[in-house]
């Protein structure tokens, strides 16, 4: 079977997660020419079909050949939810046992869109509730694709992320086709430098994106120091952060695509001038930025975010020390949209 074909919760391929390659060949076997392929993907990714109906440029007989052996792959969202501040989460059928969720950030001029690549995490990072709830499954990219064309802002959305539910650099084949989807020319055309990829940096999927997309990079850092990473994020024994700085080195980041360093600031954990010293030291090493994160409560982890002014000192001995750092500002917290909320779960409410 095709890769991008594969897909565990629809029972017919999905064109939406199909490369210009795959649909060609599933122009040949319903007995088109090579050139709908290109016809397809425009109705799939350039005029929001949702029904193989509505691809009134191919052959009638053919419509019905394809309606009866592939799918689509669009889906509504199950659930919507609206947060005071205007940040919208959805919730999409995912894998077996576990839905995932996407959320909306609305700002002054731009619209983000945070999309998950898996079914719940592997990582098992301690602050995180996607973590908590273990691994259902891998997402196609047919159902990454159906994230940014289904939610309702599709068509004002600016920016994307790879910052939802899962580990993208661990669903690496999935992601990097659904972002080839999203920057084609054939595709949606988005610019790679609207797209940014979360990883906590695991190194053999780091790199694959590294070299075969040129998306914005962001690392799961949380904290500089090995042995102290290792405890609230168990990926540092299999990745260490060293080994992971030590690839990122071999590459350059001063031009067009940009390397952040992602830090959630736990109080008494990882916010004194030594962590910030060393942050700063990697920072600058790979000519990162960083963005500090207020950590977000979730149960089962004791930790809480610094006051508003310890977080400011932080960066500020950042900026101090030559490294471009911000605060990000914290959205959607009272619909468990904020960072690390995320669960996947429809009756996942703030308590
Ligand atoms: S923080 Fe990211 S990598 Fe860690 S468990 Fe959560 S989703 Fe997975």
């Amino acid at each position: 079977m095709d890769a991008g074909r594969d897909n565990q919760t629809q029972s017919r391929p999905a064109l939406l997660g199909m490369d210009l390659g795959a649909l060609r060949q599933v122009a040949s076997e319903v007995g088109l020419r090579s050139f709908a392929a290109g016809q397809m993907a425009s109705w799939l990714f350039k005029r929001g079909c949702v029904d193989f109906a509505q691809m009134t440029d191919l052959p009638k007989d053919a419509r019905a050949i394809l309606a009866r052996d592939y799918e689509i792959g669009r889906e509504e969202p199950l659930v919507e939810s609206l947060s005071t501040d205007g940040t919208a989460k959805y919730l999409f059928r995912g894998a077996p046992g576990r839905d995932i969720e996407s959320v909306v950030i609305p700002d002054a001029d731009r619209a983000t869109l945070c999309v998950s690549s898996q079914a719940g995490c592997r990582m098992n990072c301690a602050f995180c509730m996607t973590g908590r709830g273990g691994f259902q499954g891998q997402l196609t990219a047919a159902q990454i694709i159906n994230q940014v064309l289904s939610v309702p802002q599709s068509a004002s959305l600016t920016n994307i992320v790879f910052m939802g539910m899962g580990e993208p650099a661990d669903n690496v084949a999935e992601v990097i086709r659904a972002i080839d989807i999203l920057t084609a020319p054939w595709g949606m055309a988005w610019s790679p430098r609207r797209i940014t990829v979360s990883t906590i940096g695991k190194t053999d999927g780091l790199k694959a994106l590294l070299e075969q997309t040129q998306a914005h990079i962001a690392i799961s850092v949380h904290n500089p120091f090995g042995g102290q990473r290792g405890q609230i994020m168990p990926v540092e024994k299999a990745y260490p952060l060293e080994e992971v700085m030590n690839l990122l080195r071999s590459y350059d980041f001063r031009h067009q695509r940009r390397l952040s360093l992602e830090y959630t600031l736990f109080a008494g954990r990882n916010d004194s001038p030594a962590h910030a010293r060393a942050l700063a030291d990697i920072a600058r090493s790979v000519d990162a930025r960083v963005n500090l994160i207020r950590f977000h409560r979730i149960p089962g982890f004791e930790g809480h975010a610094p006051a508003q002014k310890s977080m400011e000192a932080f960066r500020d001995a950042l900026n101090a020390a030559g490294v471009v750092a911000t605060i990000r500002a914290s959205r959607g917290e009272d619909i468990m949209a904020a960072c690390g909320m995320l669960a996947g779960d429809k009756n996942n409410k703030q308590a």
